[in-house]
């Protein structure tokens, strides 16, 4: 049986891409690297690597009653994962309650026999790839601010340049 590359993740609205896409152009004169599409950027909260298409089923039928806390989220800084040659955008560390989602979502996936990885969550966004140096740029004077209501499930398919990614489920937001 085939398998699906899954994760799920939160999806910024039009405009918040839009703003996120603007931090991008404005690191990559210093950090040089690829600009992601913005159509694409996300924030990953679990990344579950390639499931078989029978999980991926149960997992896209059980993710709209996976409400979550609506919550907001300051990005406020740019960051570089150097071995990965990655600019983001992400803030200092997780807050409580994404940080509570994340755990909760692992927590809830252990059902499914799926297991977090070992490594703390760095919540972020990848903006540029194949950056060419080290060191982050200073971030622009705003912070961004994510509101945020419901997760989404993605398949991450390649394809010839690279990922494309699907978003095959999402939670029900709770009504205020
Ligand atoms: P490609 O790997 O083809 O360059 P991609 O990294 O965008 O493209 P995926 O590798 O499918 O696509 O990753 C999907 C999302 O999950 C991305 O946000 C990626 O950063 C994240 N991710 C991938 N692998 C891991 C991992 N081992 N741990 C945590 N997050 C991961
Ligand atoms: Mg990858």
């Amino acid at each position: 049986m085939s398998a699906i590359r899954l994760f799920f993740a939160l999806w910024p609205s039009p405009p918040l891409a839009a703003s996120l896409g603007e931090w991008a152009q404005a690191a990559r004169p210093h950090c040089g690297g690829r600009v992601m599409r913005t159509e694409t950027l996300h924030l990953t909260l679990a990344f579950l690597g390639p499931v078989e298409a029978q999980l991926a089923d149960a997992l896209a039928a059980a993710t709209p009653d996976r409400c979550v806390p609506p919550g907001e989220l300051e990005l406020d800084r740019y960051g570089v994962f150097k071995r990965q040659r990655i600019l983001w955008a992400g803030p200092r560390e997780a807050p409580a309650p994404l940080q509570a989602m994340h755990d909760g979502l692992w927590h809830w996936l252990a059902d499914y026999g799926l297991a977090a990885p070992p490594q703390p969550f760095r919540p972020h966004v990848t903006l540029l790839r194949n950056i060419e140096r080290d060191d982050p740029p200073p971030p622009p004077p705003d912070p961004l601010i994510w509101r945020y209501d419901r997760l989404v499930l993605v398949a991450s398919e390649s394809q010839t340049g690279g990922s494309r990614y699907r978003i095959v489920a999402q939670s029900r937001p709770l009504s205020p």
